[in-house]
């Protein structure tokens, strides 16, 4: 954005540069006129008017007399100089121009021409309505008629022939720089359009052009250029150029400074802009001319100020291309401004004056254009800005995700250590069930198997439960279950040893690494401490004494056993102890079980 403006600023120097070293202007001349009010007159009547009639204006004043409908005659005395010098009115836009060259009464010489009649009426071919002195050793005086119905605008300028020439060139490099200015900056911009495809850069285009045409039109190139033949398409061009050039430059601003959202009631008066300079067009190819001018030149007087106005007021409101918009609508203000003024002859008519708005429509185009270019940029960061929030709020999302996921895992992982533990516990007695058991006996099997180690187990069965039953009831039994698993596992503190239920009222004990000594005096313990423990069930039942009898295996696992085999020995065990009289601890042997040593 820094670089943007000064460079901007540097074209416009240049532009002003040129504009400076252009053609330094005709030299004007003093002449008498008279304003006759119908068309007929003829040469001789009007050189017998009488002399008062005819009113002088001097070298430096400017003669303009708005619109009017009648006939004006000038009278301009031109003295002998010894160069050859031409006869120059400076605006090309007038109706009927005719020049009558009187020397010692007599007329010598005559053309008609104007606008309205084919380019080639003209004595020389140019832009302007230029004669040739026709005489450097006598004095002549040119009579010029005009009728328009334009302003009614005649300059006139005596100049050497080689001073008009030299001029010339610069007047016309100037209208060419002009031109190529314009014609470059609606390129880019055209390419531009049909890359980004916004209408925007298609109204400024269409802007660019009709507005370049007007003021090509107001120098005469319009004509001389595009229909010399024609001059019939002159009388419907002017107008509806004006009205176009306003209408496109007015939608143009609406949809660069997206007027709608900063101001409402500007966005309503460019509306309505916009319809009046449409109505304009339809007025200027079916209405009178005259009336067609006037009102295209209030509608412009109108607008450019305000369309100045509303960018301030866009800027001041937020819009960043309203500061580049001022900035280009003010050259253009000024030309305008500037030409105003030398209408009214405050300002003498100069190469500034005439090509004031020129300069101001080139600005205007140049600066408007690096606009339209920054405002790509503009928008480029706008999306990139969206693109970054919507990715973080993407990631937001996700990371809400992610949290929401590692709950729900964690959660379902909780459960799941729930349902395993409450699958693997038995319902009654708390302790491990025989799932539990048997998982729990395969593992240490094969890690007693891995470290050569003893494995043992005790495989406990309360003696005579089913008369604990029968007596005092199946929830007393229960209770008494409760009651012996919470004894075994408070003798069985080990880590690593595990208490199973193993069915009905028969508990495992297994314990890794014992060896069979080890394991008999757990299984002695435990013995011990249920035949000493009153089982205390509920209100109204006398406290029950249990006994156990414990069943002892110890195997160091081989590969030719199996888990099974030391249940199958414990059992055995089991057995024995309860044949020899139960409340005891027995010790599997080989082929029969034997009493723990040492009872
Ligand atoms: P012994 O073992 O001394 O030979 O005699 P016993 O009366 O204990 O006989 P056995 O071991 O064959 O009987 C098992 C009895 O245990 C059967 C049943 O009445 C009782 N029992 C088994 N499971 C449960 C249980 O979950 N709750 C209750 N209340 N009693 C059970
Ligand atoms: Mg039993
Ligand atoms: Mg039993």
């Amino acid at each position: 954005m820094s670089r943007l403006p000064t460079f901007a600023l540097g074209i416009c120097l240049l532009v002003l540069s040129l504009l400076a070293a252009g053609p330094a202007g005709a030299a004007p001349v003093g002449f008498s006129w008279v304003e006759l009010p119908g068309s007929d007159d003829s040469l001789e009547q009007v050189r017998r008017l009488p002399e008062s009639r005819w009113q002088t204006l001097d070298a430096g004043d400017v003669f303009n007399r708005g619109f009017s409908d009648g006939t004006f005659w000038l009278r301009v005395p031109v003295s002998p100089e010894p160069v050859n010098r031409v006869l120059e009115i400076g605006y090309p836009l007038l109706d009927d121009v005719s020049v009558f060259w009187v020397r010692n009464g007599q007329m010598i010489e005559s053309h008609r021409t104007g606008d309205r009649r084919p380019f080639s009426s003209r004595p020389i071919y140019h832009r302007d309505f230029v004669f040739l002195v026709p005489s450097k050793t006598e004095p002549v005086t040119a009579y010029i008629r005009v009728r328009t119905q334009g302003s009614v605008q005649i300059p006139v300028a005596i100049t050497p022939s080689a001073q008009f020439l030299a001029h010339e060139q610069l007047s016309y490099g100037w209208q060419m720089t002009f031109l190529g200015i314009l014609v470059a900056m609606v390129m880019y911009n055209l390419f531009l359009f049909a890359i980004v495809r916004d209408s925007t850069y298609l109204w400024y285009v269409l802007a660019v052009i009709a507005s370049g045409l007007v003021q090509l039109n107001f120098h005469g190139l319009v004509f001389q250029w595009l229909w010399p033949d024609t001059p019939i398409l002159n009388r419907y061009f002017t107008v509806p150029a004006v009205g176009l050039a306003l209408l496109f430059a007015t939608v143009f601003t609406l949809k660069f400074l997206s007027v709608a959202r900063y101001s409402k009631p500007s966005y309503r008066f460019m509306q309505a802009v916009v319809i009046g300079s449409g109505l304009s067009v339809v007025y200027g190819l079916f209405g009178p001319y005259q009336s067609g001018i006037e009102l295209v030149s209030v509608l412009a007087a109108i607008t450019t100020p305000a369309a100045w106005l509303i960018g301030l007021l866009v800027w001041r409101r937020g819009q960043v291309l309203g500061g580049f918009y001022v900035l280009a609508w003010t050259p253009l203000l000024a030309g305008h401004l500037i030409l105003a003024i030398s209408k009214l002859g405050i300002m003498p008519r100069s190469a500034l004056t005439e090509l004031a708005p020129q300069a101001g429509v080139a600005l205007e185009v140049i600066l408007l254009s690096f606009a339209l270019a920054y405002r790509i940029n503009l928008e480029r960061r706008r999306r990139q800005e969206a693109q970054d929030r919507a990715l973080e709020v993407q990631r937001q999302a996700n990371l809400t995700l992610e949290s929401r996921v590692r709950e729900r895992t964690e959660e379902l992982e909780q459960a799941y250590e729930q349902i395993k533990s409450v699958s693997l516990t038995d319902g009654l007695t708390q302790v491990a069930n025989r799932r539990r058991f048997e998982e729990k006996l395969h593992a240490e099997w094969k890690r007693a198997h891995r470290q050569k180690e003893a494995l043992s187990l005790l495989l406990l069965d309360i003696d005579y439960f089913k008369r604990v039953n029968d007596e005092l009831g199946h929830l007393v039994g229960d209770d008494c279950l409760v009651t012996v698993a919470e004894v075994l596992s408070g003798v069985v503190q080990r880590s690593g040893d595990l208490v199973a239920r193993y069915g009905g009222e028969e508990f495992v004990v297994l314990l890794p690494a014992t060896q069979e000594d080890g394991a008999v005096q757990v299984a002695e313990r435990l013995r011990q401490a249920v035949a000493r423990t009153a089982v205390h069930t509920r209100e109204g039942v006398p406290p029950v004494h249990l006994t156990t009898s414990v069943g002892v295996a110890t195997l160091s696992p081989r590969r030719d056993l199996e888990p099974h085999d030391l249940v199958r020995h414990a059992d055995e065990a089991l057995y024995a102890a309860k044949a020899s009289g139960r409340n005891r601890v027995m010790v599997y042997r080989d082929s029969a079980a034997a009493p723990a040593p040492g009872l």
